[in-house]
């Protein structure tokens, strides 16, 4: 039996990844820093019904030497490093903090590989934020990087490492360089999940309107289902390497609000407030990647559409107002 060890395990990826490898057989250890909330971490892997069946361990990815002692004792197969400050708005109001996880937690991580278990293959979470002010109007692997916020920065720096082992070490290091990717259990301060949460409130009258930020950038949404299934796949292959994962569209903030509204009846237009709250010191305007790499030497392709997700999205967030869950 395989051992794969996930750091981020209690967020949207670390759930989906942690029960893609549970139905192929791995045993599955998350990495799990210390909360004063310790009843609500493992609240997406009680939602896919998994919180019981992932080992959870003590640490942080800014401490090698508790990473360092659970290679030790879990000598992992594979580890699959997801564990970020992940949100873009907030790297700008915690941008050292955002430094040390999203950067140097990546060097924690390959150091404790290297040091402890070098045979171990690893996987990096990448971001297409990367791309910030584009290069080229389809991003590739090729594509010269400009990132445009401290996570985009920070995340530079752990891909560069990445790569930088794989090629000092001969280590089976392989980055991932995945466009956005959300589900029913994305965060609710992403802008897919507020706006379908913001839609199911309306429909139920919880609430009279949403306010937003800029509606006319553009991403490349993708299904985070479909998403953890290329980053195991990049862990099989004989030699390491980076690939982009997309869905080769692109769609406006704006359409995608009209989807999520039109999904329970409403016209978005009529309920979305500007507030420049949510507008962002610098923007990045649009994503658009080409996952070609990834199809022809993956065998990996998106499986959702957009306009599916959403609607599974919208039907979740209803269901968890109409049982009068606080948003998960
Ligand atoms: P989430 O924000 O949902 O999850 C982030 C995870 O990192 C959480 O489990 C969090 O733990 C953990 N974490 C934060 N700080 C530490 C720390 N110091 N030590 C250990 N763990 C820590 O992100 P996603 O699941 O959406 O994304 C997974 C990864 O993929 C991230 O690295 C993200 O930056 C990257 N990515 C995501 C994309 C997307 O569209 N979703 C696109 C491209 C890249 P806790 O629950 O305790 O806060
Ligand atoms: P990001 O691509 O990782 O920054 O993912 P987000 O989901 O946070 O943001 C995607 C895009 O939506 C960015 O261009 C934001 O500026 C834009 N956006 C517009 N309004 C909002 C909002 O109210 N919240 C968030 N999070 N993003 C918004």
């Amino acid at each position: 039996m395989k051992h794969a060890l996930v750091t981020g395990v209690t967020g949207q990826d670390g759930a989906y990844l942690s029960q893609l490898l549970l139905e192929k057989g791995y045993e599955v250890y998350g990495l799990l820093r210390r909360s004063a909330s310790a009843d609500v971490v493992d609240s997406r892997l009680r939602w896919l019904g998994i919180a019981g069946q992932v080992r959870v361990i003590d640490g942080d990815i800014l401490d090698l030497a508790s990473v360092l002692r659970i290679m030790r004792d879990v000598k992992p197969d594979e580890v699959y490093n997801l564990g970020a400050q992940s949100f873009v708005k907030t790297s700008w109001n915690q941008p050292l903090l955002t430094g040390q996880v999203t950067a140097l937690g990546v060097g924690v991580m390959l150091e404790a590989v290297r040091l402890e278990n070098p045979e171990c293959r690893f996987y990096q979470a990448s971001s297409s934020e990367m791309y910030g002010l584009i290069q080229e109007p389809v991003q590739s692997e090729k594509t010269p990087f400009y990132p445009r916020s401290p996570y985009a920065v920070a995340k530079l720096y752990g891909h560069w490492m990445t790569v930088n082992y794989r090629e000092s070490f001969g280590m089976h290091a392989s980055s991932g360089i995945l466009f956005n990717h959300e589900s029913p259990l994305r965060g609710i301060e992403f802008v897919t999940r507020k706006v379908t949460d913001g839609a199911a409130r309306i429909k139920l009258g919880l609430a009279t309107e949403l306010r937003m930020g800029n509606l006319d950038a553009k991403r490349d949404w993708g299904h985070a289902r479909d998403y953890v299934k290329a980053m195991h796949l990049m862990l099989q292959q004989e030699t390491a390497d980076d690939y982009v994962v997309a869905t080769g569209r692109t769609t406006s903030i704006r359409d995608m609000c009209s989807i999520a509204f039109r999904h329970v009846g409403l016209n978005y237009e009529d309920y979305i407030k500007i507030d420049p709250t949510y507008l962002r010191p610098a923007e990045v305007d649009v994503l658009h990647g080409n996952p070609a790499k990834a199809m022809t030497k993956l065998g990996w392709k998106a499986e959702t559409t957009l306009e599916e997700m959403i609607s599974e999205m919208v039907e979740a967030d209803l269901a968890r107002h109409r049982a009068g869950l606080a948003s998960a």
